[in-house]
């Protein structure tokens, strides 16, 4: 008989000893170095997390050499973070730094605590997904590439949380991150009529689109769009094959900013559009790189310490961003979907 409905296993039977003698019992921690998280339990016990950067999409032979260094250097323990990061459990400070060491040595950056730029949360992309309009992992290669710096130090105002999604569904943290980098449309679905009759429950393909442009179209037995309507979400080609919606011309990536989830010191907040559109140009995506950097170092240099990218916003102003980061605002840029009123200025106070 298969063993069914078994759940995971339980988390305990993976744990360190010296977090089995501590839980619940922990003191306070420290980060030492960037990268290293100590943490200090009522009796005096010290547990060294040792985090490294991951790719997320991993082979089972990178699986096994991360074993294989957990094995030499932590008792065979090491977890996963909610960032995919690796974090490897020490319990034995002077195996900290030959554990650094051997990481670097495999061109795996140790980094990624405190006020510093983590991993990048992202999605399936052109690996595997079927309605995407960019790439993940590459897209994401390009840009810790070029904000490797940030992974490694601590020198930002506070934590940047950056996402990735790869179409609107927004599988992940891109709502609600400090910098977002979201795969858009620009053309509406192309009605394949054919397999609209065949593939597809028309009443849930109608009642898919959010601002009401798909209606049935008896003499075809299919449905028409209103493309006036359409803003070219793509939920459409999600219920139905037969809406395909990819351009390889038009597709691209548009950035959001000054999401959060956390409730220190302020609300979580979502994040919001600063630039509609961006070219997709693998294999490097630079104009994304470039623009993801400039807010970064646009952020960095004029935020208070303590500041998520958000809040450095709200304090200053958008008006006063989009002036310091030379973004341009478009008409793009004003929300006009069913609350959108909210979103708009009901005040005097504003900046030149
Ligand atoms: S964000 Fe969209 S394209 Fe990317 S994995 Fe999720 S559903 Fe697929
Ligand atoms: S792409 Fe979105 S807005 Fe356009 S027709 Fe499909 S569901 Fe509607």
């Amino acid at each position: 008989m298969p063993r069914i409905d078994a759940g995971p296993p339980h988390y305990k039977e993976m744990l360190p000893p010296i977090i089995l003698e501590n839980y619940g019992k922990w003191r306070y921690h420290v980060i030492p170095r960037p990268g290293v998280l100590k943490h200090v339990a009522e009796n005096g016990a010290e547990l060294y997390s040792v985090r490294a950067g991951s790719p997320r999409l991993v082979s089972i032979d990178f699986i096994r050499d991360m074993c294989a260094l957990a094995d030499e250097y932590c008792d065979g323990f090491l977890r996963f973070t909610s960032r995919n990061n690796i974090e490897f459990l020490v319990s034995d400070a002077g195996k900290v730094e030959p554990l650094i060491s051997a990481l670097e040595a495999k061109g795996i950056p140790v980094g990624g605590t405190g006020n510093s730029l983590s991993n990048i949360v992202h999605t399936q992309g052109w690996v595997h997904c079927h309605t995407p309009a960019t790439d993940a992992s590459g897209i994401v290669k390009a840009v810790m590439d070029d904000l490797h710096e940030y992974f490694t130090d601590m020198k930002l105002p506070a934590k940047l949380k950056v996402a990735m999604a790869c179409c609107l569904n927004m599988c992940g943290a891109a709502h609600c991150s400090d910098i977002a980098m979201v795969g858009v449309h620009r053309t509406p679905p192309r009605v394949n009529d054919e397999k609209v009759q065949k593939g597809t429950e028309i009443p849930s393909l109608v009642a898919s689109c959010p601002t009401g442009a798909i209606r049935p179209n008896p003499k075809t037995k299919s449905v028409v769009v209103n493309e006036e309507k359409c803003m070219y979400c793509g939920n459409c080609y999600t219920m139905s094959p037969g809406m395909e919606i990819a351009d390889p011309k038009n597709d691209g990536v548009a950035i959001l900013i000054g999401g959060k989830t956390s409730n220190a010191r302020t609300a979580p907040s979502f994040s919001r559009m600063v630039i509609p559109f961006l070219p997709n140009n693998p294999p490097r995506w630079p104009e994304v790189t470039e623009a993801v950097r400039h807010i970064v170092e646009v952020y960095a240099s004029n935020a208070r310490q303590g500041e998520r990218l958000g809040e450095w916003v709200e304090r200053i102003g958008w008006e006063k961003f989009f002036i310091l980061t030379g973004i341009e605002f478009t008409d793009k840029h004003i929300d006009d979907y069913i609350f959108s009123r909210e979103t708009f200025r009901t005040s005097a106070a504003f900046k030149f």
